[in-house]
């Protein structure tokens, strides 16, 4: 069972042939067995989830049952379990049991879906490997046939490691500047971040408020779309959250692809792209030929800012959110603070990891008189350029096609020592956030041995023709379905 799509697991509880208490066993007994291996995990819930799916089965059992009843997921650390820790990776929240549900969290737990437990990430989803996790780095189940250790992308590392690896075959995830879509590609599986304010963010640990959005991840378009079938919606406690009615994004999926307007950003097929890599990446784009696609190439003239205006705003905002760990109220607290200083001082530096004191550091300096212009105001306007050049693409193309990252998944260790090369991996991910656009990651071939991604951006709320164009290409290719050693 554990090698079935959600889609598939939901047909088998349909008919009876097994129940969710059998297939919660059975995931509960791969991650027992499979992930010392991986890491993917910070906390399993099994006694909450064998609860949780006898409940489903006597709710089906009383005929009351959806497509997700009994079907078993997982949700990455970030989003707030009530009742159940939740870490964030770092250890400031390493105790933090949170007294209520993020609405994503709540969203599933009404639909009758089954947590499992909760998912590894970089610390506060800062990073793009999974190794500034205060649990530990995830390891990437592909590349480890000649004993080396590669990263699973972040900062969804372990949602996207746990799909790979079939220990879940859906979890949550967030995307602040590609931890979906990277972490997606580097795993070969299938990952969608939505329009921001599509999903709210209600009990979704802030990072960069303004940027953040939750989304899904699983092997498949089609299961990605059953899970924005259950997150997306407006929220009263999320005032950026959008009103605007969600559609059933599985009704959209056999559309035929004739005609579908293809952009390729000239600026996403640079340099920084090894020959593998573009190969592949236009051998999937030429697959959309074949569907019926018209490709064209167009121009994203400040893509190649947008790293620059992240690595500001990003910080500046994390700093600002972040100061709420102090020790008061809930979280690590230094052992026989002196004073109320030395509480704060203390608490801070041995609560957050490097990157996450980086990203303070960084932030507080942007914004902080005398530099507040000169760059978080500076990056607030090559934003607002960049947002206009995809509002200017999407008046000739449907949507815009591109690789996720710019190489296959690396060795663990090997980008730790310079920030700068890990936030060049985020290159092809970071401008579709700041300026607020879905974009997802498809798997999409292999480049030694590793699997690599097609990112596929589309117009806002587009969500349902991502999906449809990412399902037709799991018609006629079988990238999504490869298994790691
Ligand atoms: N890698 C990026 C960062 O470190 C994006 C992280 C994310 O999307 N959460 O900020």
């Amino acid at each position: 069972m554990h090698n079935k799509s959600v889609a598939e697991l939901a047909r088998e509880l349909e008919s009876g042939k097994i129940s969710s208490v059998e297939l919660t066993r059975e995931f509960l007994d791969r991650i027992k067995a499979e992930d010392s291996q991986y890491n993917s995990f910070i906390t399993v819930t099994e006694d909450q989830a064998m609860a949780d799916a006898k409940a489903a089965d006597e709710q089906r059992a009383a005929g009351k049952a959806g497509v997700w009843t009994g079907v078993p997921f997982a949700h990455k650390d970030i989003f707030c379990t009530n009742g159940i820790a939740t870490t964030c990776g770092s250890r400031m929240l390493a105790n933090f049991v949170p007294p209520y549900d993020a609405t994503v969290t709540a969203n599933f737990r009404a639909a009758g879906a089954v947590c499992l437990g909760k998912t590894n990430m970089d610390e506060f989803a800062m990073g793009s490997s999974n190794e500034s996790s205060y649990f530990g780095p995830v390891t990437n189940p592909w590349g480890r046939s000649n004993g080396e250790k590669r990263v699973p992308g972040g900062s969804s590392g372990g949602s996207a490691a746990a799909i790979a690896a079939r220990l879940i075959p859906a979890a949550t995830a967030t995307d602040t500047g590609g931890s979906i879509r990277q972490p997606a590609a580097l795993c070969g599986i299938t990952g969608l971040k939505p329009t921001y304010g599509r999903v709210s963010r209600f009990g979704m640990i802030a990072f960069a408020s303004s940027l953040d959005q939750g989304g899904t991840m699983a092997r498949t378009a089609e299961d990605n779309a059953l899970m924005l079938n259950v997150m997306a919606g407006v929220d009263p406690q999320d005032s950026t959250s959008a009103d605007r009615s969600v559609p059933d994004y599985t009704a959209t999926l056999n559309e035929p692809l004739k005609g579908l307007r293809v952009g390729l950003p000239k600026e996403y097929f640079s340099d920084q792209l090894s020959p593998a890599m573009e190969q592949q990446v236009r051998n999937a784009v030429k697959e959309y030929e074949k569907l019926g696609a018209i490709v064209k190439e167009v121009s994203l003239p400040h893509a190649n800012l947008a790293i620059a205006a992240y690595y500001v705003i990003a910080p500046a905002e994390a700093s600002a959110n972040l100061s709420r760990f102090d020790g008061v109220r809930y979280g690590y607290r230094c052992e026989n603070p002196q004073d109320l200083n030395d509480m704060y001082t203390r608490t801070r530096a041995e609560g957050f990891g490097g990157e996450v004191k980086r990203r303070i550091l960084v932030g507080t300096y942007a914004l902080s008189a005398g530099y507040f212009d000169a760059y978080y105001l500076k990056a607030q306007k090559v934003r607002r350029l960049i947002q206009q050049d995809f509002i200017n693409a999407f008046k000739d193309v449907d949507v815009l096609m591109s690789p996720v990252s710019p190489s296959p998944a690396f060795v663990q260790g090997e980008k730790t020592s310079d920030p700068v090369t890990m936030y060049l991996e985020d290159i092809f991910t970071i401008a579709v956030n700041l300026a607020g656009v879905p974009a997802m990651s498809v798997p999409a071939g292999f480049v030694d041995g590793l699997p690599i991604g097609l990112q596929i951006i589309g117009n806002y709320f587009d969500e349902a023709r991502l999906l449809n164009a990412a399902h037709q290409f799991q018609q006629v290719t079988d990238w999504h379905q490869k298994l790691p050693q």
